[in-house]
């Protein structure tokens, strides 16, 4: 069966690789940093330090690095987070921009938007739908290269005049490996040679039925520049959303992840993160990939300062000691002491993986040279 290594094992429970393999040899197993143990053995490794573990398939052991579970009473509906996808010049940036547009909320406070990697829009209802703003599978990949699945549902952008192209069927590759349900959205019903019928049924031969078709995948037809169909595709998320039953914990420390990041002149290092459980407040000391910090301000997708942030609004953290990278995990930690710890340590073992692949190349050159 399938296994964890002791090093990802390490990284789950924020522990030291060094402290695991000890434990790991007082229960009799032999392994190094990089060597996998299987579930079984992983189970009983975490409940040796103390944490709560989940078994999300046969293999595949999940490690709150935080501690406990959340009691079934504690969760509480979130509002879901969309990821655009579709072939290049189908509309992916227009539709965004449109969406956001038409929010109830932005245009009471003057329409003044910041890009901060993801926003949020309220329904008229009061619902909650939180975008990521860049669009692209290059983003969507390369989060999930680092084990981050931010993602609830795909909107998959398909020109009606166009059709599926070759980035549509990458689109939906993505979507699929990932286990993300795919609402169509068919976009440029505007243009006069526009032809949602065949698009569908190009979709058909990807194994994407939509609901006329007989199938269970949503399609909406919009225009993203005319501003039609854009609530038919906002009420279709909603309903996606509610079939996930998301739901989490607001009430505990937070646990997110890190959307996009960059070095600001005025600020420092700033990451965009989208809580997935608990709250972030100004204040909290947390650990964001290899980096650490105290949350110094909160900033929101309007540019406005907030105190807090629950799950998955998207919110700028400013106060880090350095600058992590997009799909790096963050997590509240209970002091300054536990947070730096956990970040040298990855720190570490990032800069011993750089150098093993870097040992690696030389090798190859020496003999590409012979
Ligand atoms: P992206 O590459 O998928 O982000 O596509 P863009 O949003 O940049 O759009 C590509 C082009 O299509 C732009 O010139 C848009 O103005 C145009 N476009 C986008 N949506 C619509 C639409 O609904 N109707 C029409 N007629 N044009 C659109
Ligand atoms: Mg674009």
């Amino acid at each position: 069966p399938e296994a964890i290594t002791v090093q990802e094992l390490a990284q789950r429970m924020a522990e030291r690789g060094s402290d695991v393999i000890k434990a790991l040899m007082r229960m009799g197993v032999m392994a190094t940093i990089t060597q996998s143990v299987d579930a079984d053995t992983a189970e009983l490794l975490v409940s040796e330090f103390g944490h709560r573990s989940r078994r999300v398939s046969e293999s595949d052991v999940l490690i709150g690095m935080t501690g406990e579970e959340d009691a079934a009473e504690t969760l509480v509906a979130r509002p879901p987070v969309v990821t655009v996808m579709g072939h290049v010049d189908h509309g992916k940036t227009s539709l965004l921009d449109a969406i956001r547009k038409a929010d109830v909320v932005s245009g009471e406070a003057g329409g003044i938007t910041q890009h901060i990697g993801a926003y949020q829009v309220q329904l008229g209802s009061g619902q909650k739908i939180t975008f990521i703003d860049t669009p692209g599978h290059a983003a969507f990949t390369e989060m999930r290269a680092r084990g981050a699945n931010v993602t609830d549902v795909v909107v998959l952008v398909v020109a009606a005049n166009d059709g599926v192209m070759p980035q549509t069927v990458e689109a939906i590759a993505h979507a699929k490996a990932a286990g993300v349900p795919i609402i169509v959205a068919i976009n440029k019903i505007d243009l006069p040679d526009a032809n949602p019928q065949r698009v569908k049924t190009e979709l058909l031969s990807h194994e994407l039925v939509v609901e006329d078709m007989g199938g269970d995948v949503l399609a909406v037809e919009v225009s993203a520049t005319k501003r039609t169909g854009l609530e038919k595709l906002e009420e279709a998320i909603l309903l996606q959303a509610e079939v996930l039953d998301l739901r989490s914990n607001p009430a505990r420390s937070a646990v997110g992840t890190v959307v996009e990041a960059k070095l600001d002149r005025g600020r420092g290092s700033v990451a965009t993160v989208l809580v997935e459980k608990g709250t972030l407040k100004v204040g909290d000391i947390f650990v964001a990939g290899a980096e650490w910090g105290r949350v110094r301000a909160l900033v929101n997708d309007r540019g406005q300062n907030v105190t807090e942030a629950g799950p998955a609004m998207p919110v700028e953290v400013v106060g880090l000691n350095g600058t992590p990278n997009a799909g790096d995990d963050l997590v509240v930690t209970e002091d300054e002491a536990r947070a730096r710890e956990i970040a040298e340590y990855r720190a570490r073992k990032k800069r011993e993986a750089s150098s093993a692949i870097a040992a690696r190349g030389s090798v190859e050159q020496m003999f590409s040279q012979i």
